[in-house]
């Protein structure tokens, strides 16, 4: 390719006179703009929206500047986005865990030094490397001031009597590729661990309170908890009637056993929860739901569910609970045939088993697929399926499907009366005997799924 050696020289010419020109015209800014590129970062902390709000909002301050607002999203299964407004303009950032990788935008004016910013930024996010172009925006050279009465206008920041306080929007969304669940949380982050199975928080929502969210799944929260932990243990109770040997799978909340420890009837309830890290984390931050550990009559293993109901006795339990997560990571076999197989060994006869079943309109493919799991092990009249609410999972419509080893009716109650009077002395909250029965009406469009 033959260069036009003169060309170049124009353009270089013209870049260079466009240089001058630029600073001669820029010299008297309104912004100064720094775009930066911090590559090789760590992908975890690339990912952690509540991390970078904290350290984005501590650059501005480091520089000096004062915080107006700041905005933080989580987008699952990964990556954020966020702006932290401030006095002197704006901080940005969008990352990019899977490549280590954010580009961040400092855009600052008046006296602030935002390369403060960026030396913060640049060690929070350990980036082994990083580029960074500064620019001049906004030359008044080229701009014609408008007359414009600001009196009101100073007024208004001269009464603002804590400059500290600054309104956070960090969110949290627990999604699928075609639809989410969002939750601004406080930012403030109570418990962060990565166990051997998966990422254990505890965070903190305005409208649910605390909430244990494992790897960026919603587990549950302080403020409607209830609704899952009632309806996943009282209605094969009630059904049961006098069940004295329990099995709960997984339930490290420990919500699942304080319902079941309810019933005087239960002689012992054996707990296999996989990450010890939960209950840990549930302990010390949720202790209205996990206020049973200490109880007498339970049996606590931390353990993985799959190889235990593999070597369980058959013809052991009265009930089995699988108290499980998304069937992901530790939980995918917690969806397994040869799982439901075991566990259908291992009850005696006329025994219950209850699974969390996910949704029917969240991830239909699992949730039909358990059910024509649980009919091909209990038969295809024995794997009812219950639903019920719970706000803070995606779609809010989620569900327990069960299996019966014998000829109990779950639809029917023997004795609501006895149930009501439960419900009062117990206070509860969700489940009562209309419930009971409603929560096993199902919409036409579950009954097309569930067909096998
Ligand atoms: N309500 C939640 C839901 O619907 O997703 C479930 C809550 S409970 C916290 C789920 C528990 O199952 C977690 O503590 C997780 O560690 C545990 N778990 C996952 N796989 C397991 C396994 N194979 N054996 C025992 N526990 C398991």
């Amino acid at each position: 390719m033959d260069i036009d050696i003169n060309c170049v020289f124009n353009l270089v010419k013209k870049r260079n006179f466009a240089n001058i020109l630029i600073s001669k015209f820029m010299s008297n800014a309104l912004g100064n703009h720094i775009l930066v590129e911090f590559m090789n970062c760590d992908p975890h902390i690339m990912n952690d929206v509540a991390g970078i709000e904290r350290d984005m909002v501590g650059a501005a301050q480091k520089a000096g500047a004062t915080v107006i607002n700041s905005t933080f999203h989580h987008f699952s299964p990964y990556g954020v986005s966020g702006v932290v407004v401030i006095q002197e303009s704006h901080l940005a950032i969008h990352t990019w865990p899977e490549y280590g990788y954010a580009a961040v935008d400092l855009f600052t004016c008046g006296e602030m030094n935002a390369w403060i910013s960026f030396d913060h930024l640049k060690e929070c996010f350990k980036a082994k490397s990083y580029s960074a172009i500064e620019m001049k925006r906004g030359s008044v050279n080229l701009l014609t001031r408008n007359d414009f009465d600001i009196s009101t206008m100073r007024q208004k920041a001269s009464e603002w009597q804590n400059p500290e306080f600054y309104t956070r929007n960090v969110w949290f969304t627990d999604k699928d590729d075609n639809q989410a669940l969002s939750l601004r949380f406080t930012g403030e982050v109570f418990y962060d661990v990565q166990s051997p199975f998966q990422r254990v928080r505890i965070l903190e929502s305005y409208k649910y309170g605390k909430m244990l969210a494992l790897d960026d799944m919603v587990m549950t929260t302080q403020k409607d908890e209830f609704h899952y932990h009632e309806m996943i243990s009282h209605p094969a109770l009630f059904t049961l009637g006098n069940a004295k040997n329990i099995l709960v799978i997984g339930g490290g909340d420990g919500g699942t056993i304080r319902e079941v420890l309810r019933h005087e009837s239960v002689e012992k309830v054996t707990m296999v929860e996989i990450d010890g890290e939960v209950i840990k984390a549930c302990k010390e931050f949720l202790p209205e739901i996990a206020n049973s550990f200490d109880h007498p009559k339970l049996e606590l293993l931390v353990d993985d569910g799959i190889s235990f109901i593999k070597n369980a006795e058959a013809g052991t339990y009265d009930l089995i609970i699988v108290d499980g997560s998304d069937p992901v990571g530790p939980a995918e076999g917690l969806f397994s045939v040869e799982f439901y197989t075991n566990c259908y060994n291992a009850l005696k006869e006329n025994g219950i088993l209850v699974a969390q079943g996910e949704s029917p309109k969240f991830n239909e493919k699992a949730f039909a697929e358990l059910n024509h799991t649980l009919q091909g092990i209990f038969g295809s009249d024995k794997a009812p399926v219950s639903l019920f609410f719970v706000p803070t999972y995606p779609t809010g419509m989620w569900s327990f499907q069960y299996g019966i080893k014998g000829d109990l009716n779950l639809k029917k109650l023997a004795d609501s009366e006895q149930v009501d009077t439960f419900v009062s002395k117990n206070g509860l909250r969700y489940y009562n005997s209309e419930i009971h029965v409603g929560t096993f009406a199902t919409p036409n469009f579950v009954k097309e799924l569930l067909k096998k």
